[in-house]
């Protein structure tokens, strides 16, 4: 048989509190499941308080990577897994100490079978006797030592040296579905990210106004969604044809209000996908004074057109912090690439930064009395993209 190794999964407690632990955590095994399968031989299962992957050995460090950014985890380690006897973890721990140049060194012991004949305080000792032993000149130091070996005996055995910490938050999906307005730029993933983060499976939608909007650009909102897929699962993008309605708030509307009364169309076309898809939420990456349109007057315009709540999870954030985070989760270099998502005649030279709801909806009323067809046509037009 080839040899096999295992992913130690630890999850959070704390974040278990006031959710139901049982559907937390087979949540969390399902989605481990699914990012793990295109590698063979992968089996997940739920032990006391952890999570176990058995893969072969030469899998364990691409399947830690991808684990990474599975929402949930706290941290990972791969072990070596072997029965739980004394001679056979010996042999374990001497071949994880050879792994690794050290001077100073502990060894840490949890018994969880209840059936070995040894405590946890007299297992560690005993094997870091062992390693003294069998490796010259090395010392054992209980606080801060060069190398810190982990024995934990259950039904199996499982010796490890290294924790690799991950990325916390909550399952994906354990807080419903979102729908998440993804455009080209550097926010919106952001945004995706930190509410998937929350648990929130997103369901993204992308407003395309060919042909003042090139196919490149679209291909690069494609990109983006599937460099979030990687945290979040399988993705579908609802590619929105948005040219009609945006062409008509452009001539029918006062210049002032254009910006703000497409967005007030965006968030409706958005909640429409939403009770389509059975989302919860909308989600956008606007952060506050960022540009006209993310002032209170702005995102109370906004608001005002749809009944669902509007999560803006960096709304408190300036732009090097959200770069910061875009960098971190690989889609910055994506986001800034030229093709823009905004052609510049939809831009208002002088846009309302105070837009008050009564002007709005007068600068609006050309457009209310196709409004609903309109609306209607766009979403049974969407190109469903699966990622
Ligand atoms: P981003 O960097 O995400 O593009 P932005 O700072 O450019 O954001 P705006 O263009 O004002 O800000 O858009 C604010 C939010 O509206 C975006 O974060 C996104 O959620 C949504 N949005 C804007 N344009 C589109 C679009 N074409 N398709 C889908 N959502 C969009
Ligand atoms: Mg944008």
């Amino acid at each position: 048989m080839e040899k096999q190794s295992i992913i130690l999964v630890r999850y959070g407690e704390i974040s278990l509190k006031g959710l139901n632990r049982h559907v937390f955590i087979d949540l969390l095994v399902k989605n481990i499941r699914n990012t793990l399968k295109h590698i063979d031989d992968v089996s997940v299962r739920k032990i006391q308080g952890r999570i176990i992957v058995t893969l072969p050995a030469d899998k364990a460090e691409a399947a830690a990577e991808m684990l990474t950014r599975v929402f949930g985890i706290v941290s990972i380690s791969i072990a070596a897994v072997v029965p739980s006897e004394m001679a056979a973890i010996e042999e374990a721990v001497l071949v994880e100490a050879r792994r690794h140049p050290f001077d100073t060194f502990r060894v840490s012991a949890k018994r969880g079978n209840k059936k070995f004949p040894m405590k946890s305080p007299d297992i560690a000792r005993h094997l870091g006797g062992t390693v003294l032993k069998n490796i010259p000149g090395k010392k054992v130091k209980m606080q801060g030592a060069d190398l810190d070996i982990w024995v934990e005996v259950r039904d199996e055995t499982y010796v490890y040296s290294k924790f690799i910490p991950c990325r916390g938050g909550l399952p994906v999906g354990s807080s419903g579905k979102g729908v998440l307005l993804l455009s080209g730029g550097i926010d919106s993933p952001v945004a995706g990210y930190m509410m998937a983060k929350r648990g929130i499976r997103p369901v993204c939608v992308y407003f395309h106004s060919f042909p003042y909007t090139s196919d490149r650009a679209k291909e690069k909102v494609i990109d983006l969604a599937k460099i979030l897929s990687r945290y979040t699962g399988r993705i579908d993008l609802y590619v929105i044809p948005f040219t009609d309605i945006q062409t008509k708030i452009v001539r029918e509307c006062p210049e002032r209000q254009t910006t703000i009364i497409i967005r007030r169309f965006m968030m409706r076309i958005a909640e429409r996908i939403a009770s389509m898809t059975g989302a919860g939420s909308l989600m956008t990456g606007e952060s506050l004074g960022q540009v006209a349109s993310q002032t209170q007057e702005g995102l109370a315009a906004t608001n005002a057109v749809v009944s669902k709540p509007v999560l803006r999870p960096l709304i408190g954030m300036d732009k090097q912090e959200i770069v910061k985070i875009a960098e971190d989760i690989g889609t910055f270099e994506t986001s800034i690439l030229p093709y823009e998502d905004c052609c510049t005649i939809f831009v208002p030279k002088h846009p309302e930064t105070k837009p008050k709801l009564a002007f709005v909806e007068r600068g609006e009323a050309p457009m209310m009395a196709d409004a609903e067809a309109m609306i209607t046509q766009a979403v049974e037009d969407a190109e469903i993209v699966r990622l």
